[in-house]
């Protein structure tokens, strides 16, 4: 168990037992009849234990469609927000991924069953930390989290077919317009703190970004610079 973090001691063996995958199906009935239909995202969520990324004094909600707190003050999104963005990325077995604002690791841990690689973000490393340990102990090699400030991006790990935003902000980047391939799709929540934000679909094509707006959102606006403590 040295691999995993504080608190979530145990609940590695635990995950296999019956209650565990009944709940994580019953979660995935509740996101289809919310409106999810993608099969492989569906598929994905089923096989990430959400508990494992949770402090264990939250884990007996683990499986509810609902916002969790996690260390380091931040959140961990509802599952029904992390599928409809994932669906919305349309993500193919090909692909590299770069996620802006990893927090626990989960919506990494899901992109990770449906892509090549998916490369992660946070401002803070006691997050970077907790979830690179969450992935090695679910053996998901193809998923690396790095503490870096997720404005400039991950140049060096670039370019991406797909980029995806965990906080809201207010425009995007060119960098990030910069590491995204031709045909790529970045998805991220536009908007202003404490308001409702869009949550938008970019496709970057010839020389232009497209943009569609899927749902209204609420979430926390990223933060710029890396964390200094934590
Ligand atoms: N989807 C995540 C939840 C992310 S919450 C999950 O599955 O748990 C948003 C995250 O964005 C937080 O962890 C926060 O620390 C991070 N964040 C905020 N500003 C950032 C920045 N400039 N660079 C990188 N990460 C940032």
């Amino acid at each position: 168990m040295a691999g995993l973090p504080p608190g979530d001691e145990g609940a590695k063996q635990s995950s296999a037992l019956p209650d565990e995958a009944e709940a994580r199906a019953a979660l995935v009935l509740t996101l289809r009849q919310r409106g999810v239909g993608a099969r492989d995202v569906l598929t994905a969520i089923e096989r990430v234990p959400r508990r494992l990324f949770l402090p264990a004094r939250h884990h007996g909600l683990a499986y509810d469609d609902i916002t969790l707190p996690i260390e380091c003050g931040q959140t961990l999104s509802a599952p029904s927000m992390v599928a409809f963005t994932v669906q919305a990325l349309d993500i193919a077995p090909d692909h590299s991924v770069l996620e802006i604002g990893t927090g626990s690791g989960y919506q990494s841990a899901v992109m990770g069953h449906l892509a090549e690689r998916v490369e992660t973000v946070d401002r803070f490393s006691t997050l970077t930390d907790l979830a690179n340990r969450r992935f090695a102990a679910l053996k998901l090699d193809n998923i690396s989290a790095t503490q870096a400030d997720g404005f400039d991006g991950l140049k060096q790990k670039g370019p991406f077919d797909r980029i995806v935003v965990t906080a809201a902000l207010t425009s995007v980047p060119d960098k990030w317009v910069q590491q995204l391939k031709p045909g790529g799709v970045l998805v991220a929540p536009i908007g202003q703190a404490r308001q409702p934000q869009s949550l938008i679909r970019f496709t970057k094509s010839e020389s232009v970004m497209t943009a569609d707006t899927l749902m209204q959102v609420r979430t926390v606006m990223l933060q710029p610079g890396i964390a200094m403590k934590l």
